[in-house]
């Protein structure tokens, strides 16, 4: 027989593309399918770094937020005893500091965080020989349990009521009082407009340094630690500049790989001051409601979206009422006219950025894809089992979409009484 390998272009197709139905078959067939994690010789959880993310369908590697690689962050008993198996690692005297100011979104972290802190991890680890840890700042009440896996080192947890909403007077006090007391060798905040922005370049004006903004990769720059550079996006997203990892830097979310292989302490730190109390001239008055409908798709966190599967319109538009969702729609549910043109989610109409996007009736086509590859959660609701989108989604329900959403906002309404009736 000869040697020759023999390539088949059509499945090296597949093996890349993993919205393809066969995508999983032609893996294990090629012996690409192998775990992506595994306990090496030493007692050290191995990963294979190719086997994690996927090649999006620009050409480009993503990062699989959706947990399928990766082991479903936040799962359940598999997820984590993974969890308790990755090896610990304890800085017990730092050459230096990194801090993290995550937005902390709902009490969690957010993807963005994750990255962020993936980031400073390779700032913290560059230089074997003198480490610095990885210290993470949170305001306010927080429902994270994870900070251990994400690969804090130190947290500074910071809570009272002057913490509590838009509260960055208070906040950058904190801050300062930080920097005063360990001066920690860079600051990152994410480039987000959850607060990250706003209070990074706050602290920038402040301290009196030169932020690095909209930073999206770091780079080594000859002999660690030495150097670093960082590539900021600039110029409305049309160019790229290069400097040197300046103290303070606000970066864009998929910045770096989250940490995935590692555990950390997350040891508590407390200041070792109180803070001075300060006179806030902002007073929060607390959320307003809005409309979401009037929310623009781009800006809206909770999307309910309706395609060719749904029939019953009045029934879903009264569903995102009850769930208080922006609506978007499919390019088919557009061209036939039961949505707007301004609703239509993908490659051709808006990405959205949701932290929850519930697609109603969407078969999952490649250009629609496209445009909810940011969003955190995905929820489908279809009645095909094998389709693109319910592939996708974090989380799935097979079922008339109709029937599905009336069981839904019933279910709403009856926890809503339930509460009133409590109160
Ligand atoms: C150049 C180009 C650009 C495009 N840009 C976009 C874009 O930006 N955005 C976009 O969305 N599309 C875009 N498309 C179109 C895209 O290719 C798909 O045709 C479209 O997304 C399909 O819409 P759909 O999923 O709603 O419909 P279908 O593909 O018809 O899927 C309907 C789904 O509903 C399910 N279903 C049926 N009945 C029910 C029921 N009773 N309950 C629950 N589920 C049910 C079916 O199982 C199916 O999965 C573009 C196409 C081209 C060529």
């Amino acid at each position: 027989m000869s040697d020759i390998v023999r390539r088949d272009p059509r499945k090296e197709w597949i093996a890349r593309n993993r919205l393809h139905p066969q995508h999983l078959e032609v893996l294990a067939e090629l012996g690409q399918g192998a775990a992506s994690e595994w306990m090496g010789p030493s007692g050290l959880l191995r990963k294979n770094p190719h086997a994690v993310g996927f090649i999006g369908p620009n050409g480009m590697k993503r990062i699989d937020r959706s947990g399928v690689q990766q082991g479903a962050a936040g799962g359940g008993g598999a997820a984590k005893s993974a969890a308790e198996r990755k090896p610990l690692v304890e800085i017990e005297a730092p050459a230096f500091l990194v801090a993290v100011v995550p937005d902390m979104a709902g009490g969690r972290l957010t993807g963005h965080d994750r990255d962020l802190l993936g980031l400073a991890r390779q700032l913290a680890d560059a230089d074997p020989a003198a480490r610095g840890a990885v210290l993470a700042v949170v305001f306010g009440e927080h429902k994270e349990d994870d900070f251990e896996g994400a690969g804090v080192d130190r947290l500074l947890h910071l809570t009272g009521p002057e913490f509590d909403g838009f509260s960055p007077e208070a906040r950058l006090g904190a801050l300062v009082a930080m920097d005063l007391a360990w001066t920690p060798r860079h600051w990152l905040l994410p480039d987000s407009k959850l607060g990250g922005a706003d209070l990074g370049r706050r602290l920038a004006a402040r301290l009196g340094e030169r932020p690095a903004t909209g930073v999206w990769q770091l780079e080594a720059d000859g002999e660690a630690p030495l150097g670093w550079r960082c590539i900021a996006r600039g110029a409305a997203g049309t160019l790229d500049f290069q400097r040197a990892v300046p103290r303070l830097v606000l970066a864009l979310a998929e910045c770096a790989e989250p940490v995935s292989e590692t555990r950390h302490a997350a040891e508590p730190l407390a200041l070792p001051e109180a803070l001075p109390s300060q006179l806030s001239r902002i007073q929060d008055l607390g959320q307003v409601a809005v409309d979401p409908a009037g929310v623009a798709l781009s800006e809206a966190e909770f999307i309910l979206s309706a395609g060719n599967g749904v029939r019953d319109w009045d029934a879903f538009h009264r569903a995102a009422e009850v769930l208080g969702a922006t609506e978007g729609a499919s390019r088919v549910a557009v061209d036939d006219g039961f949505m707007a043109r301004d609703r239509q989610v993908g490659a051709t109409g808006t990405w959205v950025t949701a932290r929850v996007y519930v697609a109603v009736g969407i078969s999952g086509a490649i250009q629609h894809l496209q445009g909810i590859q940011t969003c955190d959660k995905v929820v489908a609701i279809n009645m095909d089992p094998g389709c693109d989108m319910i592939k996708r989604a974090d989380l799935a329900v097979i079922g008339d979409s109709a029937k599905v959403l009336e069981a839904l906002v019933a279910l709403v309404e009856q926890s809503r009484e339930e509460k009133r009736n409590a109160a």
